[in-house]
């Protein structure tokens, strides 16, 4: 039987199926590793925006942790869309009694819509039970502004919340540069070792770019599955973001989805 390098997903449903969950298990089997998901809730939504999201009970999210881990071999995890407060506890409890490794967590807050993912109360729980459990945190720069109570405004700034970030008690940090301006987007990756790498890439002028951030952390995330290092992972992470954008695929008419086929 062939072996293959397993992962779980604990995200949202997007019922148009351009972001969260249905992102990640497109990127996943893009990449060659077995997904399985926790699902942390429901969300009714298009290419237009978040019309109503629904939170998974706290205790069926135990219940799918205990299915998963009790039967396969998870060598990496991400987090996704957590909600609201409770859901991130009883996800924090869980990643800890079964002490999940290379856990990526994606501090996703507000969806492109402008809809939130997040409560505010949920937020402080994210920094201090979440982020200590994480070997990667990957914040744009909206979210990271969030987190460390102040604007990203240049190279000084998101090099000072990099280290906030850090402080708070993940490992390494990747701060994206999406949603900045200008024509370069560049994210910047701070190491366990204190090391800073940056990551430069054109800016591709196009409105379909709905579950960029998924996508992104769960390449990652197979990555980590399959040994590699943060540093071999990043250069070909910024190839497939820039390839599954620019080869934009017609589904919906709004922000549509990325091209996961590339
Ligand atoms: N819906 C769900 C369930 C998500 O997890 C996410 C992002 O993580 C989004 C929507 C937002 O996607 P975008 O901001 O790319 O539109």
């Amino acid at each position: 039987m062939k072996e293959v390098a397993q992962v779980v997903t604990i995200a949202g449903i997007d019922s148009s199926g351009g972001a969260g969950v249905n992102a990640d298990l497109k990127t996943f089997h893009n990449q060659g590793v077995y997904s399985a998901s926790v699902i942390t809730g429901l969300t009714a939504q298009n290419t237009f925006g978040v019309q109503d999201v629904l939170p998974t009970p706290a205790k069926f999210i135990a219940e799918q942790f205990d299915s998963v881990f009790g039967d396969l071999n998870v060598k990496a995890a991400k987090t996704g869309a957590l909600f609201d407060d409770p859901t991130v506890k009883e996800v924090v409890v869980n990643l800890k009694r079964q002490h999940v490794q290379n856990l990526v967590v994606d501090p996703v807050m507000v969806a492109k819509g402008g809809a939130k993912l997040l409560t505010d109360e949920a937020i402080h729980s994210v920094k201090t039970l979440l982020f200590p459990l994480a070997e990667l945190i990957t914040p744009n720069l909206t979210e990271a502004a969030v987190l460390v109570g102040y604007e990203l405004v240049d190279e000084g700034a998101i090099q000072r919340a990099l280290h906030d970030l850090q402080a708070m008690g993940a490992k390494n940090v990747l701060i994206k540069g999406g949603h900045g301006q200008g024509k370069k987007i560049r994210d910047a990756l701070l190491l366990a070792d204190g090391r800073i790498r940056y990551y430069e890439s054109e800016r591709i002028e196009t409105e379909r770019t709905h579950g960029t951030g998924d996508t992104l952390s769960s390449y990652i995330v197979a990555g980590l599955a399959q040994g590699k290092t943060l540093e071999a992972i990043m250069p070909a992470a910024k190839l497939f973001m820039q390839r599954a954008i620019a080869d934009g695929i017609a589904v919906g008419h709004g922000h549509g989805p990325l091209n996961h086929w590339v």
